[in-house]
């Protein structure tokens, strides 16, 4: 009888000698999320992984829109648990919203982290989010791609409570051996879960599914904006 609570992993062809995330080693991976813990829910593993391929990975949350001192901590611990380097980038100490911003000051304050990090690969939201501040940050984004060339993705849409979003990734990270790494990123920002009883191991379901499609037992989805193949 087969277990149901553990499905077999389809068979996919051996790992690639020299793996795509590998292609950051030695540069500079930047992730973009308009809150503190959007990029651990979308992209922890993913992180985490890229991290340990041997590249830099800048998290830069655009801003804490309240209850500064906690999530702040909350946002740097989770850094720390992925190894990643953390800025909040509309920062001075207090809470801001953004969409309080004009556009054109959303677009200088990400052509700015953009500017000074020279990353060679960008992570951010999509265009099918259901909080409106994180399509704005993606709309800003989506613009900083004339700066310079880098490869740009978008994770899957963020929820705290799950809600319908249209999302079709067309990459994925194999994160089985980073997802422990993730749901304890995931799980210090006690403030947006442990605090409101929230579960969280939704996050873990959905990169279960995720890497059923293929082949792995835990994977994350990503849709590609650009990408430069050699
Ligand atoms: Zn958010």
């Amino acid at each position: 009888m087969t277990d149901l609570a553990t499905p077999p992993i389809a068979a996919r062809p051996a790992p690639l000698e020299s793996p795509p995330v590998a292609r950051y080693k030695g540069r500079t991976v930047l992730a973009i999320g308009a809150h503190p813990d959007d990029l651990e829910l979308a992209i922890g593993g993913t992180l985490a992984k890229l991290r340990k391929s041997g590249a830099r990975v800048v998290m830069a949350v655009v801003s804490i829109p309240a209850d500064y001192d906690a999530r702040r901590r909350e946002a740097e611990q989770a850094a720390e648990i992925l190894g990643c380097e953390l800025r909040i980038l509309i920062d001075g100490g207090a809470t801001k919203r953004i969409e309080d911003m004009k556009t054109y000051e959303l677009v200088k304050v990400l052509d700015e982290v953009v500017k000074d990090t020279q990353p060679a690969a960008v992570l951010t939201h999509g265009p099918s989010e259901f909080h409106r501040d994180h399509v704005l940050v993606y709309d800003a984004a989506i613009a900083t791609q004339r700066l310079r060339y880098f490869d740009f993705f978008s994770y899957h849409p963020n929820f705290c409570r799950p809600v319908p979003v249209q999302f079709h990734p067309r990459a994925y990270v194999d994160i089985s051996d980073t997802i422990e790494t993730k749901m304890a990123a995931i799980a210090v920002h006690r403030s947006q879960f442990g605090n409101r009883g929230l579960p969280i191991d939704i996050y873990r379901d959905i990169a279960r599914m995720n890497g059923r499609i293929v082949g792995a037992q835990y994977a994350e989805g990503l849709d590609v904006g650009r990408m430069l193949l050699a």
